[in-house]
């Protein structure tokens, strides 16, 4: 028998991340990946490592988020990572401070920029707002070449990583998990991490767990410009903007429903006319892509990590926002994972929260 020190199911960014750094750290992985990685939520998200917006009871793995990150970047010569700022007006948190209280990390401080310092930052903005919340540190990645980059770290650290196979069942030895079931086979693993996504509760059908993770949908459009026309990110009452590569631009919008007034390609053609009248440079931009990502968030909108249950064998790794997330939650995890020493970070975030 086979045995792995840690099967992974799922290569998002919660999966390729926990491969990435349990890999590293030497253990014996297997990732296994349904379809392609980054074929999930992770491959339709926006993009913005959006530290200063955690709350509590998140934002203490601010500080954490950031450093991860920065050791990414580091550590993976190629990670698409760039820091950038970001600029916000007409919503929600009005208060900079007030937001911010708890963040020690002086790059993240959120401060009020005026009418001159916005034009100077984004000098494409038609009609600069007289104020606007600033943070000096905002990350944005390239989510689908972030989690190649992810997995082919783990690999060159020896991870075994399959794709195009789906785990339909988990296997249940003696009351213990003990490894997955494929159509390909069965895989033996000491521990099994549950990070696929809204994929999870197929998976934990059968087990004594239920979790309330239910599917969140946002739209991820994509805009053919023929110049960059912003530097960093603008979020806004009407759009909330970033540049991709230089012939694109990339934009967030909110699901609403599937009806022809508010559907995904009503809503891009929205947000194409608000693009137009916000940016200078914007009036020739055409829309390009429009796709739904299915974000699994919980009912307390907080993390999941941790053990499924008390036997050692079957682990949850899920969280919103998981890109801004994941490398930090990941690492924590491996590490307990290895050492067998809970980490107080993750203490909130616990599974058996859940059960009844
Ligand atoms: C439009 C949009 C914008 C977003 N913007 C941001 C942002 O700017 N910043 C941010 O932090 N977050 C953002 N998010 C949220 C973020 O994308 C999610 O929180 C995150 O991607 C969840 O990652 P995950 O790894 O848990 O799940 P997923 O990315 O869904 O990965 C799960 C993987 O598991 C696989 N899988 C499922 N079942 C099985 C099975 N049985 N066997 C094998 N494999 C399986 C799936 O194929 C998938 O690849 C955004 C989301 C959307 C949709």
């Amino acid at each position: 028998m086979n045995q792995y020190d840690l099967i992974i199911v799922g290569a998002g960014i919660h999966g390729a991340a926990l491969a990435y750094y349990s890999a590293k750290a030497g253990q014996r992985v297997m990732l296994i990946e349904e379809a392609r990685p980054a074929s999930g939520a992770s491959g339709h998200a926006f993009g913005w490592i959006n530290a200063s917006a955690l709350i509590e009871p998140v934002q203490h793995l601010a500080q954490n988020v950031m450093d991860d990150y920065h050791h990414l970047q580091a550590a993976l010569p190629s990670f698409p990572l760039r820091w950038c700022a970001e600029l916000t007006y007409g919503v929600c948190p009005e208060n900079p401070q007030a937001s911010a209280a708890g963040l020690n990390l002086s790059s993240l401080q959120p401060r009020t920029v005026s009418q001159a310092e916005i034009r100077a930052l984004e000098p494409n903005l038609a009609h600069p707002p007289l104020h606007a919340r600033y943070t000096q540190a905002a990350g944005i990645i390239s989510p689908v070449e972030a989690i190649e980059c992810l997995v082919l770290a783990a690999e060159g650290f020896g991870a075994r990583v399959v794709c195009d196979c789906a785990v339909s069942q988990l296997l249940v030895e003696n009351g213990q998990v003990v490894g997955v079931s494929t159509q390909a086979g069965n895989w033996y693993g000491k521990k099994t991490v549950l990070a696929a996504g809204l994929g999870v509760l197929d998976l934990l059908v059968g087990q004594s767990l239920h979790l309330p993770i239910r599917p969140s949908p946002a739209i991820l459009l994509k805009f053919e410009v023929a110049q960059a026309l912003l530097n960093g990110i603008v979020s806004n009452a009407d759009m909330e903007a970033r540049q991709g590569d230089t012939c694109t631009l990339i934009a967030a919008e909110d699901y609403i429903d599937n009806t022809p007034e508010n559907g995904p390609a009503a809503i891009g053609l929205r947000a194409l006319e608000a693009i137009r009248g916000q940016l200078n440079g914007a009036q020739s931009i055409a829309l390009k892509s429009v796709a739904v990502g299915w974000r699994p968030l919980s009912d307390d909108h907080l993390p999941i990590v941790g053990p499924a249950g008390d036997d050692g064998g079957l682990y949850i790794l899920s969280a919103h926002p998981g890109l801004t997330l994941a490398p930090t939650l990941a690492r924590l995890l491996s590490e307990e994972l290895i050492t067998g020493v809970a980490s107080p970070l993750l203490s909130n975030f616990r599974p058996m929260r859940f059960r009844v």
